[in-house]
C-alpha cells in the first residue's frame, strides 16, 4: 500500500495526552522534580497494542485495534478501566492510564495506573459478537493482567457483563476461578456491594463537600446520562439539589423547576436516551454546558470544556465525573473567572476506590456490608478532599494543581525510595 501523505491528525486522544502531560509538567515543576524523573513519569511503563479478530454473525472477519497501557506500577499493581469506544486510540488510553496513576496515589490506595481500550462501538455488535471480541481481546492482553499485576474494571462502553467475561476468560486460562483479576463484577462472581453506583456516589460526596452549604435548591446540570451521569443526577437530586438539565448522545432536556430524575431514567431506559422526555424542554448540547447553574457535572468524555466555550460557562462550580473533560486552556479561563473546578482525579475517584474495596474482599474471600463499603468510600474521598483543599489554600493553587502535586508527589517519592534497578 502507498503510504498516506496526509499529515497525522491531532486526534481527541492526542489532545487528552497533551493535557495529561501538561498537568504532569506543572506538578513536576512545583515539586522541583529532576528531568530524568519527569521523563519516567511522562512515559508509560508498558504499552501493548493488539489486533483483535472478530467473527461477525454473517461470517465476515473484522479486525479491531485494542490497547492496554500500564502507566506506572511503583506503588502497587496497575489498575484501571477498559473502554470500548470507536474514538479510542493509544494516546487516549495512555492519558487515561496516567490519570489513574495520580488518582490512586491521591486517594491513597496501593495501585499504579492502567487503562485498556478497544476501538469499536459496542452498540454496533450483537451480544455474541461482543462476547467473542471481549474474550479475544482478553486473550491478547493475558500476559499483562492478573490480580497481582494489573486489574481491569468498567469504563465507557463496558459493564459488569463485560467484567464477567474478562474474569471467566482469565480463569479458564488459569485453570481455577480468579475473581480478583477484575473489579466491577456482578455480585454472584465476587462483585462488591456499592460498586455499581460508586463513581456517582463519589461525585455526590465531592460536590456536597465542595458546596460546603445545604444542597437544598442548589441547581445542577449533568452532561452525559450514562453509567456515571444518570446516578450522579439521581444522588444529587436525592440530596436535595435541583437537577435542571441533563444530556446524552440523543439530546439535552431542561426543566427549570427541576427534572424528576427517577422518571427520566425510566424514560431513557425505554426510549434509548433522554430526548423526548415529556416533562422537559429540548436544549442543545452546547447550551447545556453554558447554563446558569450552581454546579455543572461533565460525566461523559474528554475535552468537552475547551477554550472555545469556557468563557461562556456560567456554572459556579464544575465537578468532573468524567476523566479529562476540561482542557488546560479552559482551566486557565475558568480559574480567572472564579469558577471552582473539582478535578476528575478527585471527583470521580469513587469508582476506583470501591474497585479497590472489591479487590481487597476478593483477596480475603470475604465480603462487607454496603454500609461498610460506603463508610470506607466516604472516608477515603473526604480525606483526599481535605488534603487537596488545604494544599490549594496554602500554596495558592487550583484544586486540580493541588491534586496533581499530591498524586505526582507520592509516585515520585515511591520511585525515589525504591531506587533504580540494576
Ligand atoms: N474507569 C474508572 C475510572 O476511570 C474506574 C477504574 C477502576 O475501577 O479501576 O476511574
Amino acid at each position: 500500500m502507498v503510504p498516506s501523505t496526509t499529515p497525522a491528525l491531532i486526534t481527541p486522544g492526542r489532545q487528552a495526552l497533551d493535557s495529561a502531560l501538561h498537568q504532569l509538567d506543572q506538578a513536576a515543576g512545583h515539586l522541583g522534580l529532576d528531568d530524568g524523573l519527569r521523563t519516567m513519569l511522562a512515559t508509560p511503563r508498558r504499552s501493548l497494542t493488539v489486533s483483535v479478530p472478530v467473527r461477525r454473525e454473517d461470517g465476515r472477519l473484522d479486525v479491531v485495534q485494542g490497547f492496554r497501557v500500564q502507566h506506572n506500577v511503583s506503588r502497587g499493581p496497575a489498575k484501571g478501566g477498559l473502554r470500548f469506544h470507536p474514538g479510542t486510540d493509544i494516546h487516549e488510553v495512555t492519558a487515561l492510564a496516567m490519570w489513574m496513576t495520580w488518582k490512586c496515589a491521591l486517594v491513597g490506595i496501593p495501585y499504579g495506573g492502567a487503562k485498556g481500550g478497544v476501538a469499536i462501538d459496542p452498540a454496533g455488535l450483537t451480544t455474541r459478537e461482543l462476547e467473542r471480541m471481549t474474550r479475544r481481546y482478553v486473550n491478547e492482553i493475558l500476559p499483562l493482567i492478573g490480580p497481582e499485576k494489573d486489574i481491569p474494571a468498567p469504563d465507557v462502553g463496558t459493564d459488569e457483563q463485560t467484567m464477567a467475561w474478562v474474569m471467566d476468560t482469565y480463569s479458564v486460562n488459569a485453570g481455577y476461578s480468579v475473581p480478583g483479576v477484575v473489579t466491577g463484577k456482578p455480585m454472584t462472581l465476587g462483585g462488591s456491594l456499592g460498586r455499581n453506583g460508586a463513581t456517582s456516589r463519589g461525585v455526590q460526596i465531592a460536590a456536597l463537600a465542595a458546596l460546603g452549604r445545604s444542597p437544598e435548591g442548589v441547581t445542577v446540570a449533568v452532561q452525559g446520562f450514562g453509567k456515571v451521569g444518570a446516578l450522579a443526577a439521581q444522588y444529587l437530586s436525592d440530596a436535595g439539589c435541583k437537577v435542571v438539565a441533563v444530556s446524552d448522545v440523543t439530546g439535552a432536556v431542561h426543566h427549570a423547576g427541576g427534572l424528576d430524575i427517577a422518571r427520566l431514567r425510566g424514560h431513557a431506559a425505554q426510549a434509548g436516551g433522554v430526548a423526548g422526555f415529556p416533562q422537559a424542554d429540548a436544549l442543545s448540547h452546547d447550551d447545556l454546558l453554558e447554563l446558569d447553574v450552581d454546579v455543572l457535572v461533565p460525566a461523559a468524555l474528554e475535552g468537552v470544556i475547551t477554550e472555545a466555550n469556557a468563557p461562556r460557562i456560567r456554572a459556579r462550580m464544575i465537578v468532573e465525573g468524567a476523566n479529562g473533560p476540561t482542557t488546560p486552556e479552559a482551566d486557565e479561563i475558568l480559574a480567572a473567572n472564579g469558577t471552582l473546578v473539582v478535578p476528575d482525579i478527585l471527583a470521580n475517584s469513587g469508582g476506583v476506590i470501591v474497585s479497590y474495596l472489591e479487590w481487597v474482599q476478593n483477596m480475603q474471600a470475604y465480603s462487607w456490608s454496603s454500609g461498610e463499603v460506603e463508610l470506607k468510600l466516604r472516608d477515603l474521598m473526604l480525606g483526599a478532599f481535605s488534603e487537596v483543599t488545604s494544599l490549594a489554600a496554602e500554596r495558592g493553587l487550583t484544586l486540580r494543581q493541588a491534586a496533581h502535586v499530591i498524586g505526582v508527589g507520592r509516585v515520585a517519592e515511591a520511585h525515589q525510595m525504591r531506587g533504580l534497578y540494576p
